[in-house]
């Protein structure tokens, strides 16, 4: 293997792990209390891990349509497939079983390609990882992405949209961030900005999450309404892609609504983020905490959540046809 193939790797597992996790910024706990979970409900399956299971379902269930949980930490019935080939648009990396997801993703995703499609030198989106086909953990790679209520879109604009399923897993995006992530790079461009901005502007999206430094070129590039820059939120990684979140559909009281990012523009935290990439702060010595008698169990997460982790609505979910 060269250098540059494994430096490639290096980076898309960086980008694939750094995506949408479970402490996604500002407000991530949900406003209503959790679901209660399956626990020692499903018997002898309970303690097996999550992933497993969702992670081998090859189609949605037979189901209507509703969330269960929340980003991190549930499961998605009646989920929609989102077509590998669209007028405009391409579902990339299709051995991973992901371009499934709630019906209202699948709609904005599509909407959002056709607004795409207008932008000079784009043909549309090439969309990443939404959800699998029940949602869940998955086998590997993001903590959220679990309802089929995310979905990653990548930075490349599309020129072609008639890419063989070879050449889909193949291909990468394009990184348009540079200095770790504190500038964009010439890569972006004005278009980027249209389509993340078009993104926001869906009355459905509650958050996008970018590298910081693409949120302050556009807070910089910004001339008329702002409102929407509220929703986009720097975090880690997401400069091959950038990941949008839409809001439980209405209705669907199974389901559990990240908080809304805090009032205002956000402009001034993503250049504290951009700031801090550049004279990273110091850090101070952290004194040890002091051996307290009973530990207190660590709360399973992503990956490592066990079936009985999850609402109990999940295991009708997984068994049904
Ligand atoms: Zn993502």
């Amino acid at each position: 293997m060269n250098v540059r193939i494994l430096a490639t790797l290096t980076a898309l597992s960086f980008v694939i792990a750094g995506c949408g996790g479970a402490r996604d910024i500002s407000g991530a706990k949900s406003q209503k209390a959790e679901l209660p979970t399956i626990g020692e409900l499903s018997g002898p399956v309970a303690n097996v891990q999550a992933r497993k299971l969702f992670g081998t379902k090859a189609a949605g269930s037979r189901q209507r349509a509703e969330v269960f949980g929340s980003y991190a930490r549930g499961c998605l019935a009646g989920g929609q497939e989102l077509a590998e080939n669209g007028p405009t648009w391409q579902a990339m990396r299709l051995s991973r079983n992901r371009n499934w997801g709630h019906p209202e993703m699948i709609d904005m995703v599509t909407k959002l390609s056709q607004f795409a499609a207008q932008q000079p030198g784009w043909n549309g989106l090439y969309i990443g990882d939404i959800s699998q086909p029940r949602g869940g953990p998955m086998l590997t790679g993001h903590a959220s992405h679990q309802v089929g209520l995310d979905a990653d879109i990548w930075m490349l604009p599309p020129t072609s949209l008639s890419l063989t399923r070879k050449q889909r897993e193949n291909i990468s995006s394009i990184s348009t961030r540079r200095a770790k992530g504190a500038y964009v790079n010439s890569s972006w461009t004005r278009s980027h900005h249209n389509i993340v901005k078009a993104a926001a502007k869906d009355p459905r999206t509650t958050r996008i999450l970018i590298f910081p430094g693409a949120k302050v070129q556009m807070c910089n590039d910004e001339k008329g309404d702002r409102s929407y820059l509220r929703k986009i939120r720097p975090w880690y990684g997401h400069h091959y892609h950038f990941h949008v979140r839409i809001g439980c559909p209405s209705g669907d009281n199974s389901c559990r609504n990240q908080n809304p990012p805090p009032p205002g523009d956000g402009c001034a935290e993503a250049r504290k983020w951009q700031a801090d990439i550049l004279n990273p702060p110091k850090r101070k010595p952290v004194a040890k905490p002091k051996p307290t008698k009973k530990p207190v169990p660590k709360r399973r997460s992503g990956r490592s959540l066990l079936l009985a982790d999850l609402p109990a609505q999940c295991k009708a979910v997984l068994e049904s046809r």
